[in-house]
């Protein structure tokens, strides 16, 4: 079966084709400027990439161009578009609804629709896009793979916050927790790595991208995570401030005489890594500016790790011990100085680090001794992967 898998954001779109027997790419790339004036890059696996500048006024024209993309006879992976199976859609938000995926059916849809409101930069945007490719592929079965359903199985202590309860009952007010597709597959894959029993096994997973979230996995199950209501709460990210003392808002708020869109503002785009430094969101330019010597490059990379650690720590705690912890995504599969410095905090845990092959990038590594009270690994995630599986579960 060939499966195109879809994640769409607001101007931009990412693909892949991926055939499901051999779980090869078959192709893959990204639409960029939608509503601007539009740019293609498409790749068939073995090739060099294209880019076409063109105009894509909306969703439905730049996934036009990608299914094009894919049948020209000179480039594409496929001769024609019924050799497209199934589509597989990343949804961000699945609120309380959805603790699975979910085969699109117009009632579906009308559920993913009511979360619009708890991700309104998110949902709206996938939406769109499942619309444009159900216009276009109107036979081809659609699948939504929700970023929140892994979280749903946290234990209500672990996601009630401490507000009026009628948040919760009135506004859906609670922690639901993002990333859950790479957290879910990169839990069972380092279950399967290092031979361990994932139905007896205590894992936490450690998703350091721009974005960065934790999770406590017991029993295949997750049982605590990071982010919260939204994709703001807990790690210090590239440019999002993660946890802080909520009254700094309105401290804040009366300094720089900002409302409450400027604060939100500040806290998702100029704070984390890059706020702190002043020099990028990005850890290979601040493993550059730490290595000259850069103070504030140093803080921020510190604060990045210490935060890491600190919810290690609270995660073990969660689940009464922890068997394995897993890195991935862009920092936590290439950055071997941040894995390291995060390390270097739990040796009480019996952690040690075979520093040689902690210099490991982007590839599936223990990076623990033999010794090691815990077993630490890499392992890379693939979500696109993930979701393509999800897809043809559900379609097969
Ligand atoms: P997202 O998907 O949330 O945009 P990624 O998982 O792609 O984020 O991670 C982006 C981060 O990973 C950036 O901070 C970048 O510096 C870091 N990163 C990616 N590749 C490398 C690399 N080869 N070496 C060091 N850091 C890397």
């Amino acid at each position: 079966m060939n499966v195109l898998v879809i994640n769409c954001g607001s101007s931009s779109l990412k693909y892949q084709l991926i055939n499901s027997d051999s779980e090869a790419v078959l192709a893959k790339g990204l639409c960029e400027r939608i509503g601007l004036d539009g740019r293609l890059v498409y790749q068939k696996i073995g090739m060099d990439k294209e880019i076409t500048e063109s105009a894509m006024p909306t969703h439905k024209e730049a996934i036009q161009m990608v299914l094009d993309a894919l049948v020209n006879p000179k480039s594409g992976a496929i001769e024609s578009l019924s050799e497209i199976d199934a589509v597989g859609h990343r949804v961000v938000h699945g609120a309380e609804k959805f603790a699975a995926s979910f085969v699109l059916t117009e009632e579906v849809l009308a559920q993913v629709e009511e979360c619009n409101d708890l991700a309104p930069l998110h949902n709206p945007a996938n939406l769109i896009g499942i619309r444009a490719c159900q216009e276009l592929m109107p036979n081809v079965p659609m699948v939504g793979v929700f970023d929140t359903a892994f979280h749903q199985t946290m234990p209500r202590k672990a996601y009630l916050y401490g507000l009026p309860y009628e948040y919760y009952e009135k506004y859906q007010v609670r922690r639901y927790g993002f990333h859950g597709t790479s957290h879910s597959f990169v839990s069972k894959r380092c279950a399967e790595f290092l031979n361990m029993d994932l139905n007896n096994s205590k894992i936490i997973v450690a998703h350091l991208g721009n974005g960065a979230s934790i999770s406590a996995v017991l029993n295949g199950s997750c049982v605590d995570t990071s982010m919260g209501l939204t994709p703001l709460e807990g790690l210090v990210m590239g440019t999002r401030s993660g946890d802080i003392d909520p009254a700094i808002m309105e401290y804040i708020a009366k300094k720089e005489n900002l409302d409450i869109e400027g604060i939100m503002n500040v806290l998702n785009k100029k704070s984390g890594v890059e706020g702190i430094s002043g020099v990028s969101s990005d850890f290979r330019d601040l493993e550059a500016a730490y290595n000259e010597g850069n103070e504030r490059a140093k803080d921020a990379c510190e604060v990045f790790a210490y935060r890491v650690a600190k919810y290690i720590g609270a995660y073990a705690a969660a689940m009464n011990g922890v068997d394995a912890i897993a890195f991935t995504a862009g920092i936590g599969e290439n950055t071997s100085f941040i894995r390291s410095m995060i390390l270097a905090y739990l040796g009480y845990l019996g952690i040690a680090v075979d520093e040689e092959a902690n210099q490991v990038r982007g590839e599936e590594r223990v990076i623990s001794t033999q010794d090691s009270g815990v077993k630490v690994c890499v392992i890379p995630t693939n979500e696109e992967l993930a979701i393509c599986r999800e897809t043809v579960a559900l379609v097969k």
